[in-house]
């Protein structure tokens, strides 16, 4: 009889999918089931991304707007434990469905030449440094999935009239993130490699592009000689320039530190010699001059235009 007892309680007990329906599992915020949820203190559950992309805007629970203020500052996002274990108890198949789409989602995002996110803010080069101050909402989630997807990269471009940005850019790289109570960001990233841009886009607020990457054409033979001194007699120039206390400006050298040493082979990186960029960036130059070296394929041109701007430069007054 006491089998029969517990059979029977079993028979009762009312299984916890009929009791649930998916609904009651779904975030307000974007009517999907439930994708790492968080509880704020005001006792509102929400996936963990939907609620950070709210507090991108504001500082309160989108629910009942409610301060959340401090929780923001804190930045610790604790998993809602037990919902997680309901949802995998009792819809273990939806659950599953949707970790792949977020893994979908995920794997879209790191793709680095198509629909690649494009911060839209000052000419960067590659191998120079780009620290950033993040505070737009756009901005911020673009970082954070950067971080997230473990890319930590995006694209930046200027601003180019009738166009949303122009049609050459630099690769970022991550190097630091700082992360400030009210949720802005201070970014240290370093410039990676220059591309051209195929087709222009939007993903949630922030331009996107499909890219190609850039790279300088090689020479051989009697041209790359010819273009090894050339670019000795640029780097002697440069050296000269910025060696020179009354005409290089004595807060550029101060800011910037000494002349980047020359590399071994001119040729090695796809964007040419690295200090060329680096001078190209501490240069008094207008960004359309800039933009117009940078998306020189030729390293002849390059070294060419940097000469005649150093004689310029160096001419007495
Ligand atoms: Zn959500
Ligand atoms: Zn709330």
């Amino acid at each position: 009889p006491a089998d029969e007892v517990e059979q029977a309680a079993e028979c009762n007990q009312p299984f916890l999918g009929e009791l649930l329906g998916a609904a009651d599992l779904e975030c307000s915020l974007c009517i999907r089931m439930f994708f790492e949820p968080v509880t704020t203190p005001c006792g509102h559950t929400f996936c963990k991304e939907c609620l950070e992309r709210c507090l991108d805007h504001r500082p309160s629970c989108p629910l009942c707007k409610q301060s959340l203020r401090e929780y923001l500052k804190a930045g610790s996002y604790s998993p809602t434990v037990l919902l997680q274990d309901i949802m995998l108890a009792a819809f273990p198949a939806q659950l599953a469905e949707r970790r792949e789409l977020h893994r979908a989602e995920m794997a879209e995002l790191s793709n680095l030449t198509k629909n690649i996110p494009i911060f839209v803010c000052t000419m960067s080069f590659p191998g120079v440094a780009c620290p950033l101050h993040i505070f737009e909402p756009r901005y911020r989630l673009m970082i954070r999935r950067c971080q997230e997807t473990g890319t930590r990269r995006f694209g930046m471009c200027i601003y180019e009239n009738g166009k949303s940005f122009a049609d050459y850019g630099c690769m970022l790289e991550i190097r630091q993130l700082e992360l400030l109570a009210d949720g802005r960001s201070l970014v240290d990233t370093v410039g990676g490699r220059r591309f051209r841009v195929l087709r222009r886009g939007h993903r949630d607020g922030y331009n996107t592009a499909d890219i190609e990457y850039l790279e300088d054409k090689k020479v051989d033979g009697e041209e790359l000689q010819e273009l090894q001194s050339l670019h000795e007699s640029t780097y002697q120039l440069a050296q000269r320039f910025w060696e020179h206390e009354e005409v290089a400006p004595r807060h550029l050298s101060l800011q910037h530190g000494p002349l980047p040493e020359k590399e071994e082979d001119i040729q090695a990186s796809a964007d040419g010699p690295m200090w060329c960029w680096w001078l190209i960036s501490v240069l008094p130059l207008d960004p359309s001059f800039q933009l117009r070296l940078f998306s020189s394929t030729s390293l002849r041109a390059r070294l060419t235009q940097l000469q005649r701007v150093l004689l310029a430069l160096l001419q007495p007054p």
